[in-house]
């Protein structure tokens, strides 16, 4: 709507493409290069790029969704898509940074950009926070800074915007160049800069100057001198304004003291005056950031005073979107400290990947965006939910109430959020997801407390973007074309069910499996379309699992038989099901000698279809074992092959698990099914530097602090002794939370303000104590139990089991958060 449109021709010239123009008449605003993430398909332009997967083979879909403009690398794609828009070119990628940079020389307003090794998204997001109020800002969303990210920002630019601020990334030498032909910052900051130089670069030197190709074109340059001392090229910038402790540095600080433990207190001299500001951090990154983030909002022009009043005002970034289950079968995405319309934008695709629900609620508070006309931006907010697919909007506040009749959907106001939460019992919110999205004025954290479930303050937290980050590993180890099947058996190793099942589904593995007919049914009824195998199928079960269409896997003949049996009553044929072999686990499935028995019952059963034959490795973590492994394999193989030729079909084949798909890569055969490495772990990274993530957290808090006098102990049976007394913290998780009782009397360590402290005394059922003598803590701080730093690794390890166990032995009772960032 308000964004420049292009014309095919416009395009063809700006990224120098060949190709075919079959609608001249086509007008290109929205980029796209995820087929899962199509909005405006009528005017999107479709660039195949290579990634992980190549954009090429996304073309049918993309086209079958309606797109009919795409950028691609070879021009034989055209003949097969009549009527739409081919553009041929040698690099997809270079051409829409082409395009992107075209885009950019169309404004004239100031352009901010920012790298650094640190703090690039917080500076950015926190002089949003300070000059939001006088302009109307375009940004980076999120930390969207690489060669992808970048493009896509800049393509939001418009001309009612009156200040562009873009972060830049890089990790390689000549990266830069790239991003600086695109953002063509006339401001330019650099942040932190770290001390190693990282892969990629030769050299701190080097590193330093390719982040400063970013500036080459800057009017002003704003850094902390300390870190170009001893820079030896020319640093950049027509002008410079610098900050430090340096004597001669623009800002130059003169004092820094922490206030009350919660706020710094930062003296300096600017222009030959003493000026000071406070702000709201004491930890020794956001002291810095904010400190930058002052200097260059003097640099730019802004008045000492005021400038301090704002940096006052600083609040926390806060990138998070949490799902959480919520009252009346409610899902809950709290996105609740923040409202503009390109974070709207992202949580609504987050919103509308959701399938547990079959409704979709946002309740919204006023935009409080600077700059952009009310009239504008509440037409463009309410295409926005058209385009994402919002059920319902409550709105809350005097201004969202006011544009009331832009929104075409089913809606509902409240002019403040008070009023909504005194009439929230009224709207009979069920069976829905709902997201929050609202200014912090707002305090939707109060809509939030009531919607989700309060239970217990003992939370797990799942990282679903690390959990996304090890699929992604696992997927790069497999040949082209071998299918993924995802374990998601006992509450998904722990990490819990529709969520992860929905993030898998939403990137698309091919298969998933459950240990139990009723997890098959939980996930199904939670939008969960997937094929799903149930390995242990149980003859009760075995209706309710042809209904809710879940496969067995069929280890015996006794099953093979009963699931027969039940299919023919309804009269089902060639049914899915799957093969256990048994090539040396001995626990289920069919061994070598009963194959021939097997292949005359499958041969006349016409009932099912074998869509898979497996067996499953027992030791293939093991270098000690590889030998039996290598057995395996072959059996696995010489049987399959009997059976394929005998049933005169093909199917599925598959033998690995995680540490099968990192360590034998020759045994990947048609599809491999990756556990837990999902979920973190992976038993052939044990010594070695493991590339996976930490994807979960577990946390709890403080419920009471006592100071102990020297002889009394802690806890049954006086377990816990201070000899010299101290400092004891009372915690809320025991053992019926799976924290195993084995960890007491120090042998369990958990972090609290950043320090390691030990148990003391047993564990009880709901909580424990541990020992914070010397640690500056309150009742209600966070304590963690296990994240990356106290590794599920060797909480195993000291209870003499696996990472399998600790996982999967948290109890339900404690809560689950997911989140992204
Ligand atoms: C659990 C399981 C897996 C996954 O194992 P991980 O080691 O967690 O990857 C694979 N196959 C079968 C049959 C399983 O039961």
């Amino acid at each position: 709507m308000h964004h420049k449109s292009y014309s095919p021709l416009e395009i063809q010239e700006i990224i120098h493409s060949k190709g075919v123009i079959e609608d001249e008449s086509a007008v290109i605003r929205t980029l796209a290069f995820d087929s899962r993430k199509l909005v405006d398909v009528e005017h999107s332009l479709f660039f195949a790029l290579s990634g992980r997967r190549d954009g090429h083979e996304f073309i049918q879909e993309v086209y079958q969704e309606g797109v009919r403009s795409f950028v691609v690398r070879d021009a034989a794609f055209a003949s097969n898509y009549p009527e739409a828009n081919f553009y041929v070119v040698e690099n997809t990628l270079a051409a829409l940074q082409a395009l992107t940079a075209y885009h950019r020389h169309l404004f004239n307003y100031p352009v901010i950009g920012i790298t650094g090794s640190n703090g690039k998204t917080v500076v950015k997001e926190w002089l949003y926070q300070l000059l939001g109020p006088n302009e109307n800002i375009i940004r980076s969303p999120k930390s969207f800074n690489s060669q992808l990210g970048v493009p896509l920002s800049v393509w939001e630019m418009n001309e009612d915007h009156t200040l562009a601020i873009f972060e830049a990334g890089v990790s390689h030498t000549g990266e830069m160049a790239a991003l600086e032909k695109i953002i063509r910052p006339t401001i330019g900051i650099l942040t932190t800069i770290g001390e190693a130089h990282n892969e990629g670069f030769s050299s701190r030197e080097e590193k330093i100057a390719e982040k400063l190709t970013l500036f080459n074109d800057a009017d002003l340059f704003i850094y902390c001198s300390k870190y170009l001392q001893g820079f030896k090229a020319k640093i950049p910038g027509k002008k410079k304004f610098t900050w430090g402790w340096q004597e001669d540095a623009d800002l130059k600080l003169t004092k820094n003291e922490l206030v009350e433990g919660k706020a710094t207190l930062i003296q300096a001299e600017f222009q030959g005056r003493k000026i000071q500001c406070t702000i709201p951090f004491i930890d020794a990154a956001s002291v810095e950031n904010a400190i930058c983030c002052w200097a260059s909002v003097l640099a730019l022009g802004y008045q000492p005073e005021d400038a301090g009043q704002r940096l006052e005002n600083l609040h926390p970034v806060r990138m998070r979107l949490e799902l959480k289950n919520g009252i009346n079968n409610c899902s809950i995405i709290d996105d609740s400290y923040s409202s503009d319309i390109s974070s709207l934008a992202i949580a609504l695709d987050f919103l509308r990947q959701q399938n547990q629900n079959d409704r979709r609620t946002l309740i919204l508070s006023d935009i409080l965006e600077a700059g952009l006309e009310a009239e504008l931006l509440y037409k463009q907010v309410a295409q926005l939910l058209e385009a994402k697919d919002v059920d319902r909007l409550i709105g809350v506040g005097t201004e969202i109430t006011r544009h009331r009749d832009k929104f075409s959907l089913d809606k509902v106001f409240f002019e403040s959020t008070e009023e909504l939460l005194d009439r929230l019992p009224a709207l009979s919110l069920a069976d829905e997801t709902i997201l929050l999205k609202g200014a912090r004025s707002f305090g939707f954290e109060r809509i939030s407390k009531l919607l989700t479930q309060k239970v217990h303050e003992t939370v797990l937290e799942i990282n679903m973007n690390a959990l996304e980050h090890n699929l992604n590993y696992y997927k790069s180890l497999l040949n082209p074309g071998t299918r993924l099947m995802a374990m998601v058996k006992a509450f998904s190793y722990g990490s819990g069910s529709f969520e992860v099942a929905n993030l898998l589904q939403f990137n698309k593995v091919d298969y998933l499996a459950v240990a139990y007919a009723d997890e098959g049914v939980t996930l199904r009824r939670s939008g969960i379309s997937l094929p799903i195998m149930v390995m242990n199928p149980d003859v009760m079960a075995f209706d309710t699992m042809v209904e809710h269409q879940l496969e067995p896997e069929i280890y015996s003949f006794r099953v093979l038989r009963d699931f027969t049996e039940a299919l023919n009553k309804k009269t089902r044929e060639h049914y899915p099901v799957h093969i256990k072999l048994d090539t040396g686990m001995h626990r289920l499935g069919f061994v070598a000698e009963e194959l021939d028995a097997l292949i005359s019952e499958l041969s006349t059963n016409k009932s099912i279809r074998v869509t898979s034959v497996f067996s499953h490795l027992v030791a293939s973590e093991d270098a000690g074992a590889d030998d039996f492994t290598r057995q395996q394999i072959r059996e696995f193989k010489t049987l399959t092959e009997r059976l394929e030729q005998a049933l005169g079909y093909s199917f599925i084949k598959h033998v690995s698990n995680t540490a099968g798909i990192s360590r034998w890569p020759e045994a990947q055969f048609d599809m491999v099914r990756l556990g837990i490495g999902l979920y973190g772990f992976d038993g052939s990274y044990k010594n070695k530097k493991s590339p996976l993530q930490t994807v979960t957290t577990l946390k709890t808090s403080i419920s009471q602090i006592k100071e102990l006098k020297p002889g009394e102990t802690v806890g049954y049976n006086r377990r816990g002794v201070l000899p010299e007394g101290g400092k004891i913290a009372t915690v809320k998780i025991g053992y019926a939370d799976g924290y195993s009782r084995k960890l007491g009397n120090g042998l369990g360590k958990m972090l609290v303000n950043g320090t390691i402290v030990p148990t003391i005394g047993t564990i009880c059922m709901d909580m424990c104590m541990i020992d914070i003598t010397g640690v500056d803590a309150t009742e209600g701080d966070e304590v963690i139990v296990f994240n990356e730093e106290i590794r599920v690794e060797d909480i195993a390890d000291q209870l003499g089991t696996i990472p399998y166990e600790v996982f999967t032995g948290i109890s339900e009772r404690v809560k689950r958060v997911y989140y992204y960032e």
